[in-house]
Formats: C-alpha cells, structure tokens, sequence
C-alpha cells in the first residue's frame, strides 16, 4: 500500500514543536535520509523536553495518524543479502520512531490489525529477527569489555538494542496463539541464527542494556513459561488487561468504542479512566485510527 509520507513539519505539528508550517527546516528536504533524521530530532526534543503523560498523548496521536506509515517505511527499508547492514540511515531512523511508540496500547491495535493498512506491521516480528541477525555480523568483532569506541556503540549495540526490546514485545503481542514449541511469526531457522548472537550479546559488558534485554529475549525463546510471558503482556497495559490502573482484570474486556486500542472489565472502570484525576486520563490519549 501506498501511504503518503509525512513531512518533518507535519511530524512537528503534531508533536507539538512547532504551531504552524512556517519557521522549520527551511531547506529543502531531498532524501528520505534527510526527512527521518528530523523526524527523530523532532521526536527526541519532545522526549527531553515533557513529561512522560504528555508524551503519551502525543504519541498517541503520532501513532493514530502516522504509524502506517513509518512501519511500512521500515518494512521497506532495503538491506540487501551480502552488504552490511545500513546502520546509520533509513532502517535504524525508522526503528527508532517506532520505538518511541511501542509501549502504547494502540501499537498494540495496530500490530493486530486485519486491516490492509496494518499489512506492513504482519512481517514486523520476522523481519525484526532477520535484522537483528544482520545486526550480528557487524558484531561478531567488537568487544566485550569497555571501553568502547562512541561510534561502535552509537550506530551498531545502540540500533541492536532498540530491536531486541521491539522484537521482544512484539513477539508477546498474541497471547492467545501462545503455543509450545512455537515462536510466532519467527521462522524456525531464524530463531537458530538469532540465538547465538543473544547469547553474544548478554555477555557484552560493555553495554548492560543490551546484555539485559539480550537475557530476557533468550529466556522467552527458550522457556515456554506462560507466566513469564503473561508478566511481559502486562507491560501492554489495556490491550490485554483492563485499562484501568490497579484493575489486573483479563477476562470479558470490552474495547473503548472510539479508539479500539483499550479494554475495561467493566463501565465503571471506564468512566473512571475517562476523566480520572488520580492516574493519567484515558480521554486525551483516545484517538480513531484507519487501522
Ligand atoms: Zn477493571
Ligand atoms: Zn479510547
């Protein structure tokens, strides 16, 4: 499907960077290169510069208007057989947009979507493995210990570590198909390739984030444990589990009609979200989605 891509100025817009489209960027842009390196640069001033509520709302409505777009962007992404990897441009830019959104309920909706315009995000899960694995190539020769160089760890650990938490929360996304034995949506070949390489990387003291996430990834491939994958699922607060903060409630969910992205055990829980004074408020970050 052909979406149309947005401009850094729409991006901005929506964050909340700039009020109109005057004052931004006033070069042209030429590359798509270009336009995802101010995308992220918009993205990372609202990051330092709100609260956490305040970007969930934002990026809430980021998701709601351009989430199709930036996953089938990435989906596309070229990285040929037999050429390293592109770290520092499209692929790694796009990844990183996606993952400033992929704790929110409503990548969840999207990543489940049946609808055409989710179509790119169905090879979200594999594609992911088979770039972590191409990840690994580049990785083979670096270090384990400190110190290590800036560029090393900004444009090769820095992008493999975004991906080890995407794929490890994308591959959560659906619970009820859970079943021994199998990963879902991650051919079995690809889990041969990508195990080695966690195991690499869980040992790479030189960046303990990546070590930690490479850990708990290992264990959800090789542990078929579904309380550990029900304690991940809860990092999906409403798409599995009663929106409503505190209320742990799984079973008869009904969705919000507007958005589609939250469940509730029940209407009070609802209305208490709604408009709550006490947790952040539903209503600001309810939004309707083509997907
Ligand atoms: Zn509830
Ligand atoms: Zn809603």
């Amino acid at each position: 499907m052909d979406l149309p891509a947005p401009t850094p100025e729409d991006i901005a817009i929506t964050l909340g960077i700039i009020q109109g489209k005057s004052a931004f960027l006033t070069k042209p842009h030429k590359t798509e290169e270009d336009r995802v390196v101010d995308i992220r640069a918009c993205i990372y001033r609202l990051q330092v510069s709100s609260s956490k509520e305040k970007q969930e709302i934002i990026f809430s409505e980021f998701c709601a208007k351009y989430l199709p777009t930036m996953m089938s962007r990435w989906v596309e992404g070229k990285m040929l057989p037999g050429e390293p990897p592109d770290f520092s441009a499209l692929v790694n830019g796009y990844l990183w947009v996606l993952l400033s959104a992929y704790k929110l309920p409503i990548f969840a909706k999207y990543l489940r979507s049946a609808k055409p315009i989710a179509a790119p995000g169905k090879s979200f899960v594999s594609l992911l493995a088979q770039r972590i694995t191409r990840f690994g190539i580049l990785n083979e020769h670096i270090p384990l210990e400190t110190p290590l160089q800036d560029g090393i760890k900004k444009y090769i650990l820095e992008p493999t570590f975004w991906a080890v938490c995407l794929l490890r929360k994308g591959w959560t996304l659906s619970p009820r198909r859970f079943e021994p034995g199998k990963i879902l949506g991650m051919p079995e070949d690809i889990v041969v390739e990508l195990l080695p390489q966690l195991e690499t990387w869980q040992n790479q003291r030189g960046y303990k984030a990546l070590a930690d996430e490479s850990r708990r990834l290992i264990f959800l491939l090789t542990n078929v444990d579904r309380l550990y994958v029900g304690s991940i699922w809860r990092g999906w607060k409403g798409s599995t589990d009663c929106a409503l903060p505190g209320c742990e409630e799984t079973i008869n969910l009904k969705a919000c009609a507007k958005c589609l992205a939250v469940y509730y055990c029940c209407p009070e829980h609802q209305r208490a979200h709604w408009n709550s004074k006490e947790v952040p408020a539903h209503k600001p970050m309810c939004f309707k989605t083509e997907y």
